[in-house]
C-alpha cells in the first residue's frame, strides 16, 4: 500500500480523525466526572461540618470546648476514616486537630490555617506536598460570643486513583478502537476500490493489437460504472480511427500497385526502344529507379496492412527453421560475395516450427540484407539457429556499423531510419524491420535487438518450438 493511494489516505483520515474525536470527548467526559466527584466530596464534608457546628460546637458555651474535642474524637474518629478535622477559635486559637490518619496521606499539623472569608461557609483544594491534595469544607459557628471555624476534609486519593485508571483505560482502548476502526476501514475502501484495479490491470493490456477488447464495467450504479463505460467509448472510437487508417493505408497501396506497374512497363519499354539519344535514356534510367523504389515501398506497405488484417495464418505449417534459414542464406551468398562479406551459417540440427513459411522466410531476408547492407566491406554476418528454453532463436550476428543506443528502442517503428546511414543507403525505407516485427507477433514470436555502434548488432528472433 503506497502513501499515495487512495486508500491508504482515506483509512488514514478516517483513523485520525475517529482518534482525535475519542481524545477530546474523553478529556471532556474526564474532567467533568473530576470535577462532579471532587463537588461531591465537598459537599460531604460540608455536611459534616455542618453536622460539627449544630450539634456540638453551636453548644461549646456550655459544655466546654474540652468536651466539643472529645465529643467530636469519639464520634467521628477521623483517623480511622482518613479524615481531617480541624476547629478553631476566631482570634486563631486551636480547639481540636485530628491525628496522622490510618493512610498517612496527610499530616493534619501541616495542614495550613484556611485563608481569611467573609464567607459563613466555603471550601478550598489544599495541595499537599507528596500526594494528592485535600479537599476541605470550612463553616463557621458562633458559640458564648466566639466564633469558631469548623474544617473537615478528606483526600482527593480515589478522585485521582479513578481519573488514572480512565487515563489507563483511554491509552490502551484508544489504539485498539484506532487499530480496528482503520483495519475496517480499509477492508471497506479496498472493497470499493477493487474495480479501479481490475480497470486499470485490463487497461494496460489493450495495446493497438486488441483494440476489440473492452474494460469491465462493474454494475455498482456509481461514478465507476459511468467511468468504465465512458472509457470503453473511448476504446470504440480510438478503435474506429485506427482500422480507418489501416483501411487508407491498405487501399492507397493496392490503389498505388496498377498505376505503378504500368509506368514501370512503359519507362522500360522506352529505354528499349531505338533511337533515344543517350541523355534521355539516363534520364528514363533514373526515372525507373525511382518508380522501382516506389514500387517496393509500396508493395512493403501492402504487405504490412495484410499482416495488421491478420493474414499471416493463411499459410499456417510445420517445417524446419534451421533448413530455411540455410537455403535462404545460400540464396544470398551472391549478394555478400559483392561486397566482400562472409556469410557463415550455424544451422545443423532441424528446428521444428509452425506458421507461415513464405512470410518467415521474408524475416530471415529482411534481416540478412539489412546485416550485409550495413557491414562495411570485409565483414563477416552469421547466422544460428537453435532450440533453447522451448523456443526456436534465430540470430543474425554482424559486423557492421551497429545502431546508436538512443535508436535502439524506435528501430522497428516504420518509417525509422538511423539518420547517419540515410545517405549512405538511399534505397532503404525504414519498413523491412516494421515488416519483421509484425511477421513475427503474427507467428507468436517476437523479435529483439542488442548492438553496438561501430563494433556489429545481433537481430534475435523467437517462435514457439512446433509440438
Ligand atoms: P531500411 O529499409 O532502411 O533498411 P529497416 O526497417 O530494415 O529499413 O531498418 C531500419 C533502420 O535500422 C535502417 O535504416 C538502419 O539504420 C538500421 N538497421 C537495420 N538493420 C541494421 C543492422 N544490421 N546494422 C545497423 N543498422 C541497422
Amino acid at each position: 500500500m503506497t502513501v499515495r493511494s487512495i486508500r491508504f489516505r482515506l483509512t488514514a483520515w478516517y483513523a485520525g480523525l475517529l482518534s482525535v474525536v475519542i481524545i477530546a470527548l474523553g478529556a471532556l467526559l474526564f474532567f467533568h466526572i473530576k470535577s462532579y466527584l471532587e463537588d461531591t466530596l465537598l459537599e460531604t464534608q460540608a455536611r459534616r461540618a455542618r453536622q460539627i457546628s449544630d450539634t456540638l460546637v453551636t453548644n461549646a458555651g456550655k459544655t466546654g470546648e474540652a468536651y466539643v474535642a472529645r465529643e467530636v474524637a469519639a464520634l467521628y474518629d477521623p483517623e480511622k476514616s482518613d479524615r481531617f478535622i480541624r476547629i478553631t477559635s476566631r482570634d486563631g486559637r486551636l480547639v481540636y486537630r485530628s491525628g496522622v490518619p490510618v493512610s498517612q496521606a496527610f499530616d493534619p499539623a501541616a495542614v495550613p490555617a484556611a485563608p481569611p472569608s467573609q464567607l459563613e461557609e466555603f471550601t478550598r483544594k489544599q495541595p499537599i506536598a507528596a500526594g494528592p491534595a485535600l479537599l476541605i469544607a470550612a463553616v463557621r459557628a458562633g458559640a458564648g460570643g466566639t466564633s469558631y471555624l469548623v474544617e473537615v476534609g478528606t483526600s482527593a486519593a480515589p478522585v485521582e486513583t479513578m481519573f488514572h485508571h480512565l487515563l489507563l483505560l483511554l491509552g490502551l482502548g484508544l489504539p485498539i478502537v484506532a487499530a480496528l476502526a482503520a483495519s475496517g476501514g480499509y477492508i471497506l475502501i479496498r472493497r470499493t476500490l477493487r474495480p479501479v484495479d481490475e480497470i486499470a490491470g485490463k487497461a494496460e493490456q489493450i495495446t493497438q493489437h486488441n483494440l476489440g477488447e473492452r474494460l469491465p464495467v462493474p454494475a455498482t450504479g456509481d461514478e465507476l460504472e459511468s467511468l468504465s463505460v465512458a472509457l470503453n467509448r473511448m476504446i470504440t472510437r480510438l478503435d474506429d480511427a485506427f482500422l480507418n487508417s489501416k483501411r487508407f493505408v491498405a487501399d492507397a497501396s493496392h490503389e498505388l500497385r496498377t498505376p505503378l506497374t504500368i509506368l514501370r512497363g512503359e519507362l522500360e519499354s522506352m529505354v528499349q526502344e531505338d533511337g533515344v539519344p543517350g541523355p534521355q535514356r539516363e534520364r528514363i534510367g533514373g526515372l525507373l529507379e525511382e518508380v522501382e523504389r516506389l514500387s517496393m515501398i509500396v508493395e512493403r506497405l501492402f504487405a504490412l496492412s495484410r499482416l495488421d488484417a491478420g493474414e499471416a495464418q493463411s499459410e499456417w505449417v510445420r517445417f524446419d527453421l534451421a533448413e530455411l534459414v540455410a537455403t535462404t542464406a545460400g540464396q544470398m551468398t551472391l549478394l555478400a560475395e559483392d561486397r566482400r562479406i562472409a556469410v557463415t551459417c550455424d544451422a545443423g540440427s532441424p528446428v521444428m516450427v509452425q506458421g507461415d513459411r513464405s512470410r518467415l522466410k521474408q524475416v530471415v531476408v529482411n534481416l540478412l540484407d539489412n546485416a550485409i547492407k550495413y557491414t562495411p566491406e570485409g565483414g563477416a554476418v552469421r547466422l544460428r539457429v537453435f532450440a533453447a528454453q522451448g523456443l526456436a532463436v534465430l540470430e543474425v550476428i554482424d559486423t557492421g556499423v551497429g545502431i546508436p543506443p538512443e535508436d535502439l528502442p524506435r528501430i522497428f517503428h516504420r518509417f525509422f531510419r538511423v539518420d547517419r546511414t540515410r545517405s549512405q543507403h538511399p534505397e532503404g525505407a525504414g519498413l523491412g524491420l516494421a515488416i519483421v516485427e509484425s511477421i513475427c507477433n503474427a507467428n507468436r514470436g517476437e523479435v529483439e535487438v542488442e548492438s553496438v555502434p561501430n563494433k556489429g548488432s545481433c537481430f534475435r528472433v523467437k517462435l514457439p518450438l512446433a509440438a
